[in-house]
C-alpha cells in the first residue's frame, strides 16, 4: 500500500479516524475529511504527517452538496494525485419512528450515509478504470442487511448502499477495481455515544449499564467493534489476497446478523 493515495470521508472522527491511522500506517498518502473547522483539520494532518511521514490534506467538504463532492475529488487529485482507495464512510443518524421523521432528517441522512457515496464514486472511478486498478469500501452498517425500529433512513440508506456496492462491484469486474461493503455493529465513536445518552435517560440508567444494555439488546457479543479493527478489515480488502472479494457485504458485528 506504499504510496498509495486513499480518501476516506468522514475521517475526522470514529471510524474513519481509526481507518485513516491504520492506511496512513501502511504507508498511504491521506485525504482526510469531515466537519472540523480547518485549522483543526490542518492540525490533524500534521499529526499524521509526523506519526506517518505521509503526506496528509484535508477538507471539510459538506457531503450534502454534489458539488462540494465533486470538487473534494479534484482537489484530493490535485494535492495528492488520483485516488487509489476510495473509503466512504461519513455518515449521520436520527432516531424517531416514521410517522415522526422529520423529513429534513430524511433527507440529510439519505444525502450524507447513501448518495455521497454515489458521486464520490461517480468522480473517482474514471481515474481508476484508467490505470486499471481501485479498491472502494463503502462503510455501511448490520442495517445494511437488517432492520430495526426507529431507523426508516438510515436502514433505508445503508440497504441502499449494499445495493449500490454491488452493481458498483458487477460494472467493473474487468477492470481490476473492487467494491466491498463492510456492516459493522457497534462500534465505539462519537456516534453511538449520543444514543448510548438516549437510552441512559430514557430508561434511568447510568452510562455503563446503558452502554451494556444498548450493546447486548442486538448483538450477542458484549464488546463494541474498535475502529482500527474497521481499519484492520478494509486494508485487508486492499490486499492482493483479498483480489477476488468483491461485491459482498461483510458483517463485523459481534453475531448480529447471524440469529
Ligand atoms: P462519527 O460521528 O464518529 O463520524 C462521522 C463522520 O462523518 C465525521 O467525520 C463527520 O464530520 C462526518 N460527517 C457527518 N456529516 C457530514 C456532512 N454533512 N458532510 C461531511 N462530513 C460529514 O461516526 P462513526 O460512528 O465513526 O460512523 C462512521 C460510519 O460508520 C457511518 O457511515 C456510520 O453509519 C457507520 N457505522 C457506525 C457504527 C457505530 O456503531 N459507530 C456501526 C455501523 C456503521
Amino acid at each position: 500500500m506504499k504510496d498509495k493515495i486513499a480518501l476516506i470521508t468522514g475521517s475526522s472522527s470514529g471510524i474513519g479516524l481509526g481507518i485513516a491511522h491504520i492506511f496512513a500506517g501502511a504507508g498511504c498518502h491521506i485525504a482526510l475529511h469531515g466537519l472540523l473547522p480547518p485549522a483543526e483539520g490542518e492540525a490533524l494532518c500534521e499529526e499524521f504527517r509526523d506519526s506517518y511521514g505521509v503526506r496528509a490534506v484535508f477538507s471539510d467538504a459538506d457531503l450534502r452538496d454534489a458539488d462540494a463532492i465533486a470538487a473534494l475529488v479534484r482537489r484530493t487529485g490535485e494535492a495528492l494525485g488520483d485516488i487509489d482507495v476510495l473509503v466512504n464512510n461519513a455518515g449521520i443518524q436520527h432516531t424517531a419512528p416514521a410517522q415522526a421523521f422529520p423529513a429534513a432528517k430524511w433527507n440529510d441522512i439519505i444525502a450524507v450515509n447513501l448518495s455521497s457515496a454515489f458521486h464520490c464514486i461517480h468522480h473517482t472511478l474514471p481515474a481508476m478504470q484508467a490505470r486499471g486498478w481501485g479498491r472502494i469500501i463503502n462503510i455501511a452498517s448490520v442495517h445494511g442487511l437488517v432492520a430495526s425500529v426507529n431507523k426508516a433512513a438510515y436502514v433505508a440508506a445503508k440497504h441502499g448502499i449494499v445495493g449500490l456496492t454491488k452493481v458498483v462491484a458487477l460494472e467493473n469486474v474487468e477492470q481490476g477495481i473492487t467494491c466491498n461493503a463492510i456492516c459493522p455493529g457497534w462500534v465505539d465513536t462519537p456516534l453511538i455515544g449520543q444514543q448510548i445518552q438516549a437510552y441512559a435517560r430514557t430508561r434511568e440508567l447510568d452510562y455503563e449499564q446503558a452502554r451494556l444494555a444498548l450493546i447486548t439488546d442486538k448483538q450477542p457479543l458484549p464488546e463494541m467493534t474498535q475502529p482500527a479493527s474497521i481499519g484492520q478489515l478494509a486494508l485487508f480488502l486492499c490486499s492482493a489476497a483479498a483480489q477476488t472479494m468483491t461485491g459482498a457485504a461483510i458483517p463485523i458485528d459481534g453475531a448480529w446478523t447471524a440469529q
